[in-house]
């Protein structure tokens, strides 16, 4: 516990120095480009930001030069010091020095008196903390530049907002900013489209996709492992359609408080809606009859693609898209069952991940908010028993008090993938709205009627955004059994191409994707054309080869690895794929 106070500290200190370091970047381009307004300049999850209103675009080069500025500033060593003023007075100063844009905020947000930070000529109204001078903000960078509007609303004034980090130290700035690099290199849009794994269209409309045949086969690949995962776990499966009687949607509450929907469509008078998410239809299926506590716990799993409108901006490949699918599931349950179900989830989760070289995690618990429904009672017992499973699993976890949503407690399992960066993908939520809008009830041993609890989960999250994080985490070299081409084999003459042809036939026949490459061109080109497609395996059949029933061997990122029998090869192959091993080694 105490680590993990630590940490929480430790990442207060940097919020404090890189919203300084959003000062220092506000102040360094009032300087340089007077007549410039600021709104507002957090601190971000790896850095800031600072939203300015100007008319010319700020160029890479003008980023370089605030950059500069800032470190001028930083060399003057000036003083961060606090000010308070009256409300009055804080939009008199505000309005002289032009800033509109602050006075908007301090007339919405100040109190009487009102906090202002000053360096050298430069002030902002803030709540702080800073740090206590501008020579103290040594290590910092500015990243990029990009669109945003003023207070998040399109039809108000378009903003450019500047992105910078900072740290305490140059290694851990460089760190961050080689991370940066390798990301960029592996980004899921581009690796995307030159693995020829998936494509957007214009015409077809933003945030959806096109799985191509080398997507898919990997998408097919990843349900059929978590299909047999969850037979394991003793999870029986849904279908449902993809949209409803808008009425579904009022009866779950999801018309008064999700956002995300569509418009209805207008079919014989009754108004429609495509799914935003799952759940009422598995409340339906529970509902089609009455059900008994023999019955529970009840399983169910849905593949279920879902659409949610997002708006455009916030579209980012396959990370943010507006048509995607859910492994979603509901379980129902009694008291009692609610913890070792809960552990059950948990163990799938990091099994699953574990099977996709995921083995770092962070997990967080959140607790009940202020507003909530459902009765206290039940909010202790789901509580408790998240925190006891967690508990008994061995697992450290950070609690976020009050920071559940009003419906129920729940975890978040956060992976970290190989570049350490973490993605939110699991998510076990209890849920006593729905239970109670659907009536869900059961006949328990005491003949009574009962309401079971609800759980919805969630163990990949979106499966698409899965696929991009995949991408990304391996680089694009697939492990052999998702590898969409596992191996390509390589005649070096005509007369080779029928042996070739024969091994690959052999592969076939075992299930395995190969292909044989008998393009007339030169055998080193094949090999570079192959390397490129990332293909795990590839066989190069000649003479020597022929006449020894075997083929010469060469791995993906590995090289050359001399001549294999052929029996041998697919032998290990299969027993590779069958166990899903991550790196292949002959
Ligand atoms: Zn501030
Ligand atoms: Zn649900």
């Amino acid at each position: 516990m105490a680590e993990r106070q630590g940490r929480k500290e430790s990442m207060k200190d940097l919020e404090t120095l890189r919203h300084s370091a959003a000062h220092l970047m506000a102040h360094a381009v009032l300087e340089l480009y007077p007549g410039t307004q600021v709104g507002i300049g957090p601190a971000v999850e790896h850095g800031y930001y600072y939203d300015f209103l100007r008319d010319d675009p700020f160029t890479p080069e003008d980023l370089a030069a605030i950059e500069e500025k800032m470190r001028e500033i930083v060399r003057a060593d000036v003083a961060i010091e606090k000010v308070a003023v009256s409300k009055e007075e804080a939009v008199k100063l505000f309005d002289q020095m032009g800033q509109k844009l602050k006075v908007e905020l301090i007339l919405e947000k100040a109190g009487e008196q009102v906090t202002c930070y000053r360096q050298g000529d430069f002030v902002d109204f803030c709540l702080g903390p800073h740090m206590a001078s501008t020579g103290e903000i040594q290590h910092f960078k500015l990243l990029s530049v990009s669109g945003a509007y003023w207070k998040g609303d399109e039809k108000g004034s378009q903003l450019q907002r500047i992105y910078g980090t900072a740290f305490f130290s140059d290694s851990d700035l460089k760190d961050y900013l080689d991370l940066l690099e390798e990301a960029k290199k592996r980004d899921h849009r581009k690796l995307g489209q030159e693995l020829d794994l998936f494509s957007f269209d214009e015409d077809l409309g933003g945030g959806l996709i096109l799985w191509h045949p080398r997507g898919a086969v990997i998408r097919h690949e990843i349900e059929s492992y978590w299909w047999e995962e969850h037979v394991k776990d003793g999870y029986e499966f849904l279908n449902t359609p993809h949209i409803a009687k808008l009425d579904v949607w009022r009866r779950s509450g999801h018309t008064e408080y999700y956002d995300a929907m569509y418009p209805p469509i207008l079919s014989d008078g009754i108004e429609y809606e495509i799914k935003p998410m799952n759940c009422p239809f598995a409340m339906m299926i529970y509902n089609s009859r009455q059900r008994s506590y023999r019955e529970l716990p009840l399983r169910w799993a849905e593949m279920g693609t879902v659409y949610r409108y997002e708006r455009s901006r916030v579209l980012h490949g396959l990370m943010r898209v507006r048509g995607f699918t859910v492994d979603d599931a509901h379980i129902f349950c009694t008291a009692e069952q609610l913890e070792p179900e809960i552990r059950k989830v948990i163990d799938l989760a990091l099994r699953i991940f574990e099977t996709f070289g995921f083995t770092e995690y962070d997990i967080f618990l959140s607790t009940c908010p202020e507003k909530y429904c459902g009765s206290s009672e039940d909010w202790i017992r789901a509580t408790d028993s998240l925190r006891n499973a967690l508990e008994k699993a061995g697992l450290t976890f950070e609690v976020d008090e009050g920071e559940g949503v009003f419906y129920g407690p729940k975890i978040d399992i956060k992976f970290k993938d190989t570049l350490g960066r973490s993605w939110q993908c699991t998510t076990i939520q209890l849920d006593f709205n729905l239970a109670e809008r659907f009536h869900l009830s059961y006949i328990g041993e005491d003949g009574q009627t009962h309401r079971p609890f609800l759980i919805h989960r969630a163990v990949l999250g979106s499966l698409e955004r899965f696929f991009g994080i995949l991408i990304e985490h391996y680089n694009g070299n697939f492990p052999l059994w998702l590898a969409p081409v596992q191996a390509v084999i390589i005649p070096i003459a005509d007369r080779h191409t029928d042996y070739a042809l024969s091994i690959h036939q052999r592969l076939r026949e075992r299930g395995l994707r190969s292909d044989v490459d008998s393009r007339r061109e030169k055998v080193g080109y094949k090999i570079r054309d192959a390397e490129t497609n990332k293909i795990p395996l590839i066989l190069i059949v000649g003479d020597k080869e022929m006449e020894r029933k075997n083929a010469s061997l060469r791995i993906h990122t590995e090289g050359d690895k001399g001549e294999i029998q052929t029996d041998d090869f697919l032998e290990k192959v299969q027993e590779f794929i069958e166990n899903k091993t991550l790196k292949a080694i002959f």
